[in-house]
């Protein structure tokens, strides 16, 4: 059977910054029968993701993540139908959901690595499984349930940074749900800043790329900041630590400010930076949602729930057709979406 699929075109190199490039359509063919325990599916959706631009690199720095080969198929978070089935529990017809889902428009996939999805829980939304009832949720979730001790009622202000992103718009929303008093986001446009605060229910937000990032801070969290949601590092964390209280807690999400350079990753703080939290006792943990799977299953449900109630707000971003899945990765890298950013392979 002839199928299209994308490969990795080329590197950016370490400290190269991705371009849509990269990545290379091409025709190639798939087996025309499967194998008992086997299923044939036809891609519906598929996620890009910032921890993919490690994934470019020959060595990925981490060791829970593989390198994309050149010249060789790449994979990540995706949907389907299933078209054909020789697994004992899926069947024509259902809904599935893979981590490792190859980006071609047909694959014949091992059943057992795929979970069902049911798009009632979401609406009919079937796409947010990729996003805020997928892992971009659960990392919201699960980082400040693990690693944020938000607590009901002790009146914590909470920092996100990039704050419009596909984790960082549901991690002010949920910080909020679990009792945070106070929510500021951190984006770098105006209209992000204003989805934030009208659609989203945060009280302030602050444009990065405009005027005083500390003096804003400042003014908008008068108590300090008990909470720091980071995705971004850098600068910008640098100025929230500064104005964290003691006894307050970062969850480390991402560094997306690194990842076109080649340091460790959690990159250690600036000494003076470093001095600050180690005197006010400032927890800095590193966390991977991976490592709290166990948790899944409640979470999601927590997180549809929230959906169905309108609790939640969601953005997304849908880019349509598996040939410009490289330009919508290039775009995510660049922050050029509000929410999460799907691509769509069905037309
Ligand atoms: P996303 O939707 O692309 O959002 C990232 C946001 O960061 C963008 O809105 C972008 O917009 C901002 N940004 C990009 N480059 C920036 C820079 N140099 N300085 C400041 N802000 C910048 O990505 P996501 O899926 O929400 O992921 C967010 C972070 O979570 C990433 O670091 C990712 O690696 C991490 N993550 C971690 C886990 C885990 O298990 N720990 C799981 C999933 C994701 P603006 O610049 O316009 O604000």
């Amino acid at each position: 059977m002839i199928i299209q699929r994308v490969v990795l075109n080329s590197r950016p190199g370490k400290n190269g910054v991705p371009v849509a490039e990269n990545f290379r359509l091409e025709q190639s063919t798939i087996a025309d029968t499967i194998q008992a325990g086997q299923v044939r599916v036809r891609t519906l959706y598929l996620s890009v993701d910032p921890y993919m631009r490690c994934r470019m690199n020959e060595d990925t720095g981490s060791d829970y993540l593989l390198p994309w080969q050149l010249s060789e198929v790449a994979d990540g978070g995706g949907i389907g139908v299933v078209e054909e089935s020789k697994h004992d529990n899926l069947a024509k017809g259902d809904l599935v959901t893979s981590f490792n889902w190859p980006w071609q428009t047909v694959a014949i996939l091992d059943g057992s690595l795929l979970q069902k999805l049911v798009p009632q829980l979401v609406n009919g939304r079937l796409s947010y499984f990729l996003g805020p009832a997928g892992i971009t949720g659960l990392t919201a979730l699960l980082g400040i349930k693990e690693k944020g001790h938000v607590t009901l009622g002790a009146n914590q202000t909470m920092v996100v940074s990039g704050a419009a992103g596909a984790c960082g718009s549901l991690a002010g929303q949920i910080g909020r749900l679990e009792g945070c008093s106070r929510v500021v986001g951190i984006a770098g446009t105006d209209e992000k800043c204003s989805v934030l605060v009208q659609e989203m229910g945060f009280d302030a937000a602050i444009n990065y790329k405009k005027g005083n990032v500390a003096e804003q801070l400042r003014e908008l969290c008068p108590g300090g900041v008990d909470v720091y949601f980071d995705n971004v590092g850098g600068d910008i964390s640098d100025t929230v630590i500064s104005q964290m209280n003691h006894n307050s807690h970062i969850i480390l999400c991402g560094q997306i400010s690194q990842y076109n350079r080649d340091v460790p990753y959690p990159p250690p703080l600036p000494p003076d930076i470093e001095k600050i939290r180690k005197e006010r006792n400032i927890t800095r943990e590193r966390f991977l949602v991976l490592n709290y799977m166990d948790k899944q299953e409640a979470s999601i449900l927590q997180l549809c729930q929230w959906i169905q109630e309108g609790k939640l707000k969601v953005r997304e971003t849908v880019v349509e057709g598996l040939a410009n899945i490289g330009a919508a990765f290039q775009s995510m890298m660049n922050g050029g979406n509000i929410g999460k950013q799907i691509v769509s392979v069905s037309k």
